[in-house]
């Protein structure tokens, strides 16, 4: 039975209601993606805790849509990153370090993906510069041109860090 949406969750930086349908059958919360709307599936009716279950939909989705933008940008670069994880307590939105292993936040997913773009091009660039110098800045902007609106939307512009 489907009810009405209890509240909308982010995807892509666009707003989707969050529909709850009761299954006994089911073990525990799960959360599905259909393109259109979330639905939350339960075991037991009443009082939910969906935090976990919506983390690990996110973190799941983030890293297909993340694998999918560095493949795409990765080409452009010379240096090529080793592996990549998506985090869930870190603070940052992206890391680079000197293995050349790039972390995103799962959160990213729920941004548009002009800011996933910028969060993965910044790491990418970090391949060629460690640090924040004009060069660096010069590359992210050849590559992603409208960075400063992903900072803007990101929180990130006044610390220009990631
Ligand atoms: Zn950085």
């Amino acid at each position: 039975m489907k009810q009405q949406p209890q509240f909308h969750c982010y995807y892509l930086g666009n707003p989707y209601p969050l529909y709850t349908i009761v299954d006994p059958s089911v073990k525990k919360v799960t959360i599905q993606w259909d393109g259109e709307a979330f639905t939350c599936i339960t075991p037991e009716e009443g009082e939910i805790n969906i935090n976990d279950a919506l983390k690990s939909f996110y973190t799941k989705e983030s890293k297909r849509v993340i694998e999918e933008r560095l493949k795409f940008y990765q080409p452009q670069f010379k240096v090529k990153y080793k592996s990549f994880s998506i985090e869930n307590d870190s603070k940052k939105w992206g890391s680079c370090n000197s293995k050349k292993h790039l972390t995103f936040h799962w959160k990213l997913l729920m941004f548009p993906l002009y800011a996933i773009d910028y969060v993965v091009v910044h790491e990418l660039c970090h391949l060629v510069h460690m640090n924040h110098d004009r060069s660096f800045w010069r590359l992210v902007g050849k590559i992603c041109p409208n960075y400063k609106e992903a900072m803007a939307i990101l929180g990130t512009e006044k610390t220009r860090d990631l």
